[in-house]
């Protein structure tokens, strides 16, 4: 088990006997800024002596403490102090710490020192952190003291809506942050996790861009959710929502994380993919446009399709490419273009989000072409017709002979076909019939398999 998931555990399940139960998950509210803005002192002042029902978490530097806040209408939170987050050089790895912090946390609450006023290294936290696309509400800390009340209106410029001033260690404006947090907080019931979600994978060799990219769509589309009971939703997926159309993206704590790990070996890489890959239906295989298409991303693409899902490529860093390296991409893209069947080409850019949301058309297509059905009738049209077409060859000094086709199952699409004899599995023959189907059915990067059955 990750701490991720042992954390958030700990946050909801260890709630203290007596206090009320929220219905669904408990949302949790992250405390983050450097060290010594005050953010002890303010979940002290929050939490308030009554109900400092503090969870330590051991094993860690600074242990990261929970406690339950009770808001308005009865609703609980899980407040989280999440210790300092340092700029610049982090040997203790305190800041991947703040980093799990954040990635469960549905709010954050940003600290800052109001006597020191606005400070470059809180640009520099705060850059970082919205990169989680997560909600904030900036707290200038300190209010008692004369330059936090002068120097309050510098922190507009972080552009933070959500401003309030007070004194955590004397309590001054506490109260009217509590209200501001229930007032923020999205509501938890949540909704329920449809179980039969599409399931879509982002994988890809490290530093092409996964986890920009998944943080600019679940940035914009996240949906909050409860996991129902008997579903299997791991926490780490987030469930997305564009035009209409739901989806579960796999493991989206795990992109994010894994990113954080520098220097991962690329072959580590392709098979965390595989996992990734083995739980979706469809995978978005991000490559780096100004890095070609490599043997990584061949040896991706081929577990995607080996293992039977659908595929949709983002073509990532496309403001990087210049003449030279568009030229390189495109000499190298047939490669791809092969093993994942045309699949459809998004030109991305997670920096400045360009074509980010037309992954989702791309996406839906597919899916929907993933699921194709077909009568009997049609199907044996289809086979009948490619046989015409291109006339058997002889197997094992005899020809081949189609009796009847007929489609089996789909999500992909099966096909059993009798004939008088079968075929070997990576006989031409068979990937023409294979190719045919999927060109006159129109279903680009969908892999169609053929189970060949003799009569
Ligand atoms: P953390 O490292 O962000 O958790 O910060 P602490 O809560 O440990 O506080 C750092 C220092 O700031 C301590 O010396 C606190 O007494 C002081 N401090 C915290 N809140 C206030 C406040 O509202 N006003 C003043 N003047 N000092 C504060
Ligand atoms: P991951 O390892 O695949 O998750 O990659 P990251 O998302 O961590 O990105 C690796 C590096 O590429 C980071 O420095 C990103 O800022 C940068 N990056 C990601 N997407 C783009 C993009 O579209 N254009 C440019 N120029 N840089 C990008």
């Amino acid at each position: 088990m990750s701490q991720a998931e042992g954390a958030s555990s700990g946050a909801s399940s260890d709630a203290p006997s007596g206090a009320p139960s929220a219905p669904g998950p408990t949302p949790t509210v992250a405390i983050v800024g450097r060290p010594n803005v005050g953010k002890s002192t303010l979940f002290n002042r929050l939490v308030g002596r009554r109900q400092a029902i503090v969870h330590d978490q051991p094993g860690v530097t600074r242990d990261r403490i929970t406690a339950h806040l009770e808001l308005d209408g009865g609703r609980v939170c899980a407040l989280v102090d999440t210790g300092g987050l340092v700029p610049g050089d982090d040997p203790i790895g305190l800041n991947q710490q703040v980093e799990l912090a954040v990635e469960e946390s549905d709010l954050l609450v940003l600290v800052v020192d109001g006597r020191e006023g606005l400070v470059s290294a809180d640009e520099t936290v705060w850059s970082h952190l919205r990169r989680s696309g997560k909600p904030a509400v900036l707290v200038v800390n300190k209010g008692d003291t004369r330059e936090a009340q002068e120097r309050f209106d510098e922190f507009h410029r972080l552009g933070i809506p959500d401003v309030v001033l007070v004194s955590a260690e004397h309590g001054v404006g506490v109260g009217d942050l509590h209200d501001l947090l229930g007032e923020r907080l999205p509501d938890t019931a949540g909704e329920a996790v449809d179980p039969d979600l599409p399931a879509v994978a982002i994988v890809g060799r490290p530093n092409v861009g996964k986890s920009s990219l998944v943080n600019r769509i679940v940035g914009a589309h996240r949906v909050l959710v409860s996991p129902v009971a008997g579903t299997t939703r791991d926490p780490v997926d987030s469930v997305v929502e564009h035009a209409g159309e739901r989806y579960l993206l796999v493991d989206t704590a795990g992109i994010r994380r894994r990113s954080q790990v520098t220097g991962a070996a690329e072959e580590l890489a392709v098979m965390m993919a595989r996992r990734q890959i083995e739980r979706a239906q469809l995978a978005v295989l991000v490559v780096d446009a100004a890095a070609g298409i490599t043997t990584g991303d061949l040896a991706i693409a081929g577990s995607i399709w080996e293992l039977g899902r659908a595929a949709v490529v983002a073509v990532n860093k496309w403001d990087l490419l210049d003449d030279e390296a568009r030229e390189e991409l495109e000499k190298g893209w047939p490669r791809l273009d092969q093993i994942l069947a045309s699949p459809p080409r998004v030109n991305t850019s997670a920096l400045s989000g360009r074509a980010v949301d037309k992954l989702f058309p791309a996406l839906q297509r597919t899916l929907e072409a993933y699921q194709t059905t077909l009568p009997t009738a049609e199907v044996n049209r289809l086979f009948e017709q490619a046989v015409r077409r291109n006339s058997p060859p002889l197997v094992k000094k005899r020809p081949w002979k189609l009796f009847y086709a007929t489609q089996v199952s789909t999500g992909p699409p099966t096909f059993m076909v009798f004939a008088n004899q079968s075929l070997p599995l990576r006989h031409n023959y068979r990937r023409y019939l294979e190719n045919r189907l999927r060109q006159e059915l129109e279903l680009p990067g969908v892999p169609i398999r053929l189970v060949i059955r003799k009569r």
